[in-house]
């Protein structure tokens, strides 16, 4: 005779399974958004997007990520253009790991206003974007306040943790930020012998689709391929060759980098 199964035992670890995987569709929704969106085809231009998905982009990003795409893209050249230097917008080299949280969200205030108000220095950096409706109507946090209530929609339809997760997933950014960063500016190796701290740390670059190999991106910035090396992976490159495939955007740079080995 088979034994019954213990239902609620099944029950109670599909449940945590649904969690989990609701996590990783939001957060991998986060950071496709951010690394192959805004980073490489906006701010570098090192893949070019179809028309309707570079409207999509720059239309949806914002309420799906909670960044104005021109603002984020606008510190990001910042960020290169000074990179670890006294005026990077969050450098760790400036600030350490404990500061770097309040680094990114005063840099990215200080953008947004500089952008609302009209300051050439930012403007020209971003002239190629229009601020989004929420920055520029100084509802920023708008987008934030519906992601808080579709959590409490969907907590309330198919349980808190679900919600929770989804919510998690979402404003997972601000970490996903914080390990690129960080780590990208603070520990690993390096290839290149550039004018500034970055690194590449290969644990950054598995969390957060490529963008931990800091160093080969700050030495070839217009590269949609941020490795280099044959054991560097940039998933965020694989990403975008998948997206490639089903024509949403074309790889720009295809020199790409060597790979000594
Ligand atoms: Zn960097
Ligand atoms: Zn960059």
């Amino acid at each position: 005779m088979t034994k019954a199964r213990p239902t609620l035992f099944t029950i109670a670890h599909m449940y945590v399974l649904a969690c989990f995987v609701v996590f990783l569709l939001a957060y991998g929704l986060t950071i496709v958004l951010t690394s192959v969106g805004y980073h490489r085809a906006l701010a570098h231009g090192a893949v070019q997007l179809h028309p309707l998905a570079r409207k999509a982009l720059v239309t949806f990003g914002p309420w799906l990520t909670g960044f104005d795409a021109k603002t984020w893209v606008v510190m990001h050249r910042n960020h290169h253009q000074y990179s670890d230097t006294s005026d990077d917008p969050h450098s760790p080299v400036n600030v350490g790991f404990r500061g770097l949280f309040k680094a990114q969200l005063d840099g990215y205030a200080r953008t947004q206003m500089a952008l609302v108000s009209g300051d050439p220095t930012y403007a020209n950096l971003g002239r190629d974007l229009e601020l989004s409706w929420p920055t520029r109507t100084g509802r920023w946090y708008v987008p934030y306040l519906l992601q808080v209530a579709v959590g409490v929609v969907v907590g309330l339809s198919f349980g808190w943790w679900i919600g929770i997760a989804l919510l998690a997933g979402l404003m997972s950014h601000i970490v996903q930020g914080a390990i690129i960063n960080y780590f990208g500016h603070a520990h690993g190796g390096r290839n290149f012998d550039i004018d500034d701290n970055s690194r590449n740390n290969h644990p950054a670059a598995w969390l957060v689709l490529g963008e931990g190999f800091q160093n080969n991106h700050h030495r070839y910035p217009s590269s949609a391929r941020f490795s280099y090396r044959w054991h560097e992976v940039d998933l965020g490159f694989v990403v975008c060759r998948l997206l490639e495939a089903v024509r949403v955007l074309r790889v720009v740079d295809k020199t790409l980098m060597p790979r000594p080995g």
